[in-house]
């Protein structure tokens, strides 16, 4: 089998789906790696640190794979330059993508996009949405850190004492709770807040306090459902009643296959007090801010809202290590004896399954 991996060309990005470790344990199991020159250069992995790898121009790589992993979709086109019946496997994006799905059908390929797997126990090594959001929520609370105007910790000096920055963390799922974990690291205060009831235990555990707000939405698979307009409005009279002491806002809230939920309104924003920050995790899924602009930097009677994109590329070289190990604990479950031949009488198959030979599976 050869297992490939092109340089990434979405905008910004800097992670790589194969990296050396992950190489090594490939070529320990009799698996080849080719990859496209400088693929991993961006992360933080120049050709050299690959060992037993073979390195080729892009067009030979593609010719020659049997699967190409990726971090995010390629260009459709390049679907088109793979051979028939190759496997594709990555963040794929698959929603509102038909564009996508046909090019990838074209070709008889069977693509696979981890997004969508179930998160099942069993699933939890091949968990992008869970190592990448760990990323995210430690560069969202970095990037805040560095655009506060005031310190996060507290400060006892000559010039007089610094009063800790008050920070709240909006949505405690896995980038939620490294967010709040930061925060914690840089000597902020912090609470955290989500609808989910059993978080207050996890927020808690990280020395946060739990924001109460008297609404509450679980919903299935360890989700949040989506907030009733009654519901909504509650969250937020009591959200606006709790926001003023805040300096820092990070928001990570979101709901699956949903655009993600307004929380902020303008009106909250305008009872913030100046200097403050909103640092918009969700800004991608459309903001849990009214005012987001995706990346982009709004400033509304002196209250800062960010919007920042793509934040795991922000840390290419972890992020990738974690991605790669959770493509080849994927990977593991399409190879029987020594082929590709994925079993899809497996539910994390069958459900992270886009197109199989050409025939398009998902309809979402
Ligand atoms: P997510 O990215 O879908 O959402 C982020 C957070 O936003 C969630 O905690 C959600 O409750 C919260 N949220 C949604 N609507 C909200 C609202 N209106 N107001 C406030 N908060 C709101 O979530 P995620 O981080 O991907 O995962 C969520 C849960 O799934 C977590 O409990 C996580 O531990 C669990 N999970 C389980 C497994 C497993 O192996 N069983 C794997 C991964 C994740």
């Amino acid at each position: 089998i050869t297992v490939a991996a092109l340089r990434e060309t979405a905008a910004a990005e800097r992670r790589v789906a194969i990296t050396p470790e992950a190489a090594k344990k490939w070529r320990g199991k009799g698996v080849r790696v080719l990859l496209e020159h400088g693929a991993g250069e961006a992360a933080g992995f120049p050709d050299a640190s690959y060992v037993d790898v073979e390195f080729a121009a892009a067009d030979a790589v593609l010719a020659q794979a049997d699967l190409l992993a990726c971090v995010l979709p390629p260009e459709d086109a390049v679907f088109g330059r793979l051979r028939d019946g190759s496997v594709v496997v990555g963040q794929l994006r698959p929603y509102g993508a038909d564009a996508r799905l046909a090019a990838l059908s074209a070709r008889k390929l069977t693509a696979f996009a981890l997004e969508l797997l179930p998160r099942t126990t069993r699933a939890q090594a091949m968990d992008v949405l869970s190592s990448q959001a760990a990323v995210s929520g430690y560069r969202a609370m970095l990037i805040a850190a560095e655009a506060c105007p005031k310190f996060f910790p507290m400060l006892t000096t000559a010039a007089g004492t610094i009063r800790p920055s008050k920070v709240l963390v909006i949505g405690a799922g896995v980038a939620g709770l490294q967010a709040i974990a930061t925060a914690r690291r840089l000597g902020a205060q912090i609470e955290g807040y989500d609808v989910r009831p059993e978080t207050r235990e996890q927020v808690e555990s990280l020395g946060a306090k739990f924001l109460d707000l008297g609404v509450s939405a679980a919903g299935s698979g360890g989700y949040a459902r989506e907030l009733s307009a009654e519901e909504r409005a509650a969250q937020q009279q009591a959200l606006a009643d709790h926001l003023k002491p805040f300096d820092v806002v990070v928001s990570t809230a979101a709901v699956p296959g949903r655009p993600a939920p307004k929380i902020l309104s303008q009106v909250m924003v305008e009872g913030m007090k100046p200097g403050a920050l909103i640092v918009d995790m969700a800004a991608e899924s459309g903001g849990n801010c009214a005012l987001t602009r995706p990346g982009e930097r709004v400033v509304h009677g002196g209250v800062t809202i960010l919007g920042p994109l793509n934040l795991p590329a922000g840390a290419p070289l972890h992020a990738s290590e974690m991605y790669a190990r959770n493509v080849q604990h994927f990977v593991e479950l399409l190879v029987h004896d020594d082929a590709l031949q994925p079993d899809f009488d497996d539910e994390l198959v069958a459900k992270s399954c886009l197109v199989r030979a050409g025939e398009r599976i998902f309809q979402g």
